[in-house]
């Protein structure tokens, strides 16, 4: 198969990888799991940055101090990151966490050198603990891995299938974009990703691809150059 990226950074938000209820849901989990592991035996070098939202996030905390509701988002997201360790070393793919807030007992700790090593040689590595900073999104995280790991395209797997005009469940006629300015984005506040992201990767040139996470083929059909969701660069 040809490629069209050879590195990639996925993003998988909280919601892929549980939901009320079910704070791990292993089958949501192994199915992100068996994507991963299959685009990562075509070649492809894999880093993901996995979100928290299904066991906390920082906003959610009420009158709690900021810096400390966020540490505890930031904990969430380490939880996921083994969870997606498991998953893929079930699959026989290999893989380490690395973590920007220090944890040795459960990863490794996270340098740029260290995750460009990794990737080089075929080890996907996931992101735990976002920038390790109160006040940022995963959304941004991912978009700073991207960077710092020269990733050819950063994905993000959500749960609508593309970007739109506006929320497509509350308004029908909304307009469905499969390709997007960066600007068009901020502009018209298209919630594609938060804007702390977007400008990153504005400014890095980083093209970004947002995609639904429920086709099970999606990763694949990213990494192979086919057409899936919302293409954003600068148009
Ligand atoms: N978080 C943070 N700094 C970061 C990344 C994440 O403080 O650099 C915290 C923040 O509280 C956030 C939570 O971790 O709400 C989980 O991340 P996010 O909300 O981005 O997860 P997702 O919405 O993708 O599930």
């Amino acid at each position: 198969m040809l490629l069209k990226y050879r590195r990639i950074l996925l993003k998988l938000s909280g919601e892929a990888m549980g939901s009320s209820g079910q704070t791990i849901d292993f089958d949501a989990v192994g199915n992100a799991a068996e994507q991963i592991a299959e685009v990562a035996r075509l070649g492809v070098e894999v880093g993901v940055v996995v979100g928290g939202g299904n066991i906390w996030r920082g906003r959610s905390g009420g009158k709690m101090d900021r810096n400390r509701a966020d540490h505890m988002g930031m904990l969430a997201t380490a939880i996921n990151a083994l969870a997606m360790q498991d998953a893929l070393e079930q699959r026989g793919v290999p893989c380490a966490v690395l973590s920007a807030v220090p944890m040795q007992a459960f990863c490794e700790p996270y340098t740029a050198r260290e995750a460009n090593r990794l990737l080089a040689q075929k080890t996907v590595v996931i992101f735990a603990c976002g920038t390790g900073c109160p006040f940022f999104s995963t959304d941004t995280t991912a978009a700073l891995r991207a960077a710092e790991t020269g990733a050819d395209v950063l994905l993000l797997a959500k749960n609508v299938d593309a970007v739109y005009s506006a929320d497509p469940n509350a308004v029908p006629g909304a307009t469905r974009y499969s390709h997007v300015s960066y600007d068009t984005v901020i502009e018209k506040d298209l919630k594609a990703t938060d804007l702390t992201a977007i400008t990153l990767c504005r400014e890095q040139n980083i093209p970004i691809l947002v995609f639904g996470m429920r086709d099970g083929e999606n990763i694949k059909k990213a990494v192979s150059g086919e057409s899936v969701g919302t293409l954003i660069d600068r148009g």
